[in-house]
């Protein structure tokens, strides 16, 4: 009966201070609830949003820099004939504007021109010298360079 009693006693003490220990402590996680919230959903949806704004920057020049790919249909001018951009092999019959290095028209499979940028004179885009003024129009994908043939020679010097 006695040691019933000293039970119940210290049972009744224990849910006492386990409500003190307890409730105050569920209650203050309650609390934090929404600072968890912020800090489990908002803080990696914030990284994840700043990463992606990164990748973003880092791809974005890369994107600028793109050339167009394949064909383009050639502008027509006042006179109402295409006109083409100088330095580049385009299909008179299609009139089509290829990038350059292009060599044949995709759709009539014929030899494209180009345009000399020096004297304006049109060649077939094969020849990469101009027999009109000896410009040399070095087609490689994605870049021109055009190096005319007339001046010194490199090398000249060193070997005078
Ligand atoms: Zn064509
Ligand atoms: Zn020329």
């Amino acid at each position: 009966m006695n040691l019933i009693d000293t039970v119940n006693q210290l049972w009744t003490q224990i849910l006492e201070v386990t409500q003190i220990f307890v409730m105050p402590d569920w209650g203050g996680v309650i609390g934090l609830l929404p600072v968890l919230v912020v800090l489990g959903l908002i803080g990696p949806f914030i990284t994840f949003t700043m990463l992606g704004a990164l990748v973003y920057m880092l791809r974005k020049p890369r994107v600028k820099v793109a050339f167009e790919e394949g064909p383009r249909v050639a502008e027509i001018g006042p006179g109402g004939d295409p006109v083409y951009p100088v330095g580049l092999p385009h299909c008179r019959r299609d009139g089509l504007v290829y990038p350059s290095g292009t060599l044949r028209c995709e759709r009539c499979h014929d030899e494209l021109a180009v345009t000399c940028p020096m004297c304006g004179l049109g060649r077939s885009a094969l020849a990469d010298t101009c027999s009109n003024c000896g410009l040399v129009l070095k087609v490689r994908p994605r870049a021109i360079a055009v190096r005319p043939t007339t001046g010194p020679k490199p090398g000249g010097a060193a070997a005078a």
